[in-house]
Order: structure tokens, then C-alpha cells, then sequence
């Protein structure tokens, strides 16, 4: 197993080295050759299995570097795992000049509509946040083809369900979903069933 198996640029290949990425790990074994074909997935993993690239080399792969409205939206229940994931994404796609946004609760709202005015390929935020930025028409959803709900049964536990679901409804339905979880509650099972395209199950 070698990242150079998959269909991904230089770009990315050079960013996974940098990185010291040698071997995809399980998840990522799994995830990105779907991925990049554009497959629904639901994905049952723990924190630490290397899921965060899992998603981020085939999203920042498929990325067009020419849009100026955000193409990606990775919604996390918390801003410190927004942070993370911002900084994953930023340095996976470092050579691709990937930029992306994190926007979350108690950092000023100004600071982030200043960011959001530049050219921003991924936003990861937490729901709150991301429902103010939509509602202040700060952010623009109508160019985003891939959604990732990352830490799922976490977003469930912290009451933010009805606020994903209300999110989903303002995408574009042509898109590519990604639902990443611990564990997969009922409640959980059912989201992914209104709102995704046939989705592959990977459990890991
Ligand atoms: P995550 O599950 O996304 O929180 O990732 C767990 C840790 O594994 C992070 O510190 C990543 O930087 C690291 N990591 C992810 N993929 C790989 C890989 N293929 N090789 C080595 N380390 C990795």
C-alpha cells in the first residue's frame, strides 16, 4: 500500500511527504479510492485513525483552485477540531494553494466575514457558527459539491442535529457527502438516509 497507488497529483503527493505520510493508514485505504470517485460514504471510525486525511487528500485532490466560493464544507462539533481540521487541510493542500476558513463560536464574527471575502475553497466550522454566516449572507453555499460531517455521533450528543440538518438543506443536492462517526446511533443512521445518495458503509 502506497499513496502512489491512487490517482492523486503531485501537488498532493509532494504535501503527504512532507507531511511524513508513507502508508495510508486503514480508513484512508478505504475512503479515498471511493472518495475520488465521487461515492456517498458513511464511515465508522475512531479519532486517531488518520480520517482527518481521509477525507482531506480527495477533497483537496478534486478542489478547482480557480473557484472563488467555497467548494468544501466540513462542519465538527467543536472549534478546536475546526481548528485541527483547518490546519490538516491547509498543509495537505499546501501546494495546490488550498485556503481554507475555520469559523466557530466566541472568535469575532468580524474576523471571519474579513476571511470569507477572500478566495476560500473549504470552510470547516461548527453548526452555530455556519448558520450565522448563512443567515448574515457571509457565507455562499451555492458552489459547495462535498459536505463532510465529521465526529457525527459528537455532533448528536452536543444537541446540534436539528442545526446540520437545516445546513444540509441550504447545499446544493449535486454534492458528495461524507458522514464520519464513532459510533452509529439511530439518529445518526437516519440522517444519512435523508440526506445522501446511496451511501458505501465503512466500518473500521
Ligand atoms: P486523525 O485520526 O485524523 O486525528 O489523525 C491522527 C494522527 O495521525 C494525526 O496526527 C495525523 O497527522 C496522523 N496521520 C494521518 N494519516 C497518516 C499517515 N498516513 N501516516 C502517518 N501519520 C498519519
Amino acid at each position: 500500500r502506497s499513496f502512489n497507488d491512487y490517482r492523486i497529483s503531485d501537488e498532493i503527493k509532494r504535501a503527504l511527504t512532507v507531511l511524513k505520510y508513507e502508508t495510508p493508514t486503514e480508513v484512508q485505504t478505504e475512503v479515498i479510492p471511493l472518495a475520488l470517485e465521487k461515492q456517498d460514504l458513511v464511515v465508522k471510525s475512531q479519532t486517531g485513525s488518520g480520517k482527518t486525511a481521509a477525507f482531506g487528500i480527495p477533497v483537496c485532490e478534486m478542489l478547482e483552485w480557480e473557484e472563488k466560493r467555497p467548494q468544501a464544507l466540513i462542519l465538527t462539533p467543536t472549534r478546536e477540531l475546526a481548528v485541527q481540521v483547518r490546519e490538516d487541510l491547509t498543509n495537505i493542500g499546501r501546494f495546490k494553494r488550498i485556503k481554507a476558513v475555520a469559523v466557530y463560536g466566541k472568535e469575532p464574527f468580524a474576523k471571519q466575514k474579513e476571511e470569507l471575502k477572500q478566495k476560500t475553497h473549504v470552510v470547516v466550522g461548527t453548526p452555530g457558527r455556519v448558520m450565522d454566516h448563512i443567515g448574515r449572507e457571509t457565507l455562499v453555499l451555492d458552489q459547495i459539491k462535498y459536505l463532510i460531517i465529521d465526529e457525527a455521533d459528537e455532533m448528536l450528543n452536543m444537541g446540534f442535529i436539528d442545526e446540520v440538518k437545516k445546513i444540509i438543506k441550504q447545499l446544493p443536492s449535486n454534492r458528495v457527502t461524507m458522514v464520519f462517526s464513532a459510533t452509529l446511533p439511530k439518529d445518526i443512521e437516519n440522517l444519512c438516509h435523508q440526506y445522501m445518495k446511496d451511501p458505501a458503509k465503512i466500518e473500521i
